[in-house]
């Protein structure tokens, strides 16, 4: 978990490749089908464009899909997901019925500021359609409107890991297997 910009789909990639698991990220799946022009990806379009969840009944039911995948069986890291309260009780339900249970959840912490450049400067590398100075913001105050709270509940349940998401990329990996306990190959 982390706010936009906060370098979840990186540091997603380096810890699934340790566990050799799939990184499931919501957004690229969504990015894809929007590229596909597929009828889910023309229906979030309308929201990502401005920044706005996907609605949570289209967002589970593509999650769920994902992860009755094959490539799932042995276990998944989820980038992206859940968002919001009503996507964490579905994916409780979720995994309940694949014999799965969530080990951790990671939050990466970053400062607002220092996250409009880095998405600023992300557009102009990527040119993706919501990282305009305007649509940041909104996909700010989405975050801590309705995913922030998300933090508490899994602090709660004892399984989530805070970790300092500022300095360079393979700093944040490292910060990330420490609290993991694991050890970064190469
Ligand atoms: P970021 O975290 O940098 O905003 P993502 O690639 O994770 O980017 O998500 C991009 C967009 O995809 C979000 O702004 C939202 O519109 C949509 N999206 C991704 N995951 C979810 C989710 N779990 N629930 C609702 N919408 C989502």
């Amino acid at each position: 978990m982390g706010p936009p910009g906060a370098g979840k789909g990186t540091q997603a990639r380096f810890v699934a490749e340790h566990f050799k698991i799939p990184a499931i990220s919501t957004g690229d799946i969504f990015r894809a089908n929007v590229s596909k022009n597929t009828p889910l990806g023309q229906e979030a379009k309308r929201y990502m464009d401005a920044g706005e969840y996907v609605p949570d009944e289209v967002t589970n039911l593509m999650v769920r899909d994902r992860i009755d995948e094959p490539d799932a069986e042995p276990g998944f890291l989820l980038d992206g997901y859940p968002r919001t309260l009503a996507q964490v009780e579905e994916l409780d339900g979720m995994i309940r019925f694949t014999g799965h249970a969530l080990d951790a959840v990671v939050s990466i912490a970053v400062d607002d500021e220092d996250l409009v450049q880095r998405l600023l400067q992300r557009a102009q590398l990527e040119g993706r359609a919501d990282d305009t100075e305007e649509v940041i913001r909104r996909r700010q105050e989405i975050y801590a409107e309705q995913t922030a709270p998300l933090i508490d509940v899994y602090r709660e349940r004892g399984i989530l890991i805070e970790v300092d998401g500022r300095g360079e990329v393979h700093e944040v990996t490292q910060r990330i297997f420490d609290a993991l306990d694991v050890v970064p190959e190469s």
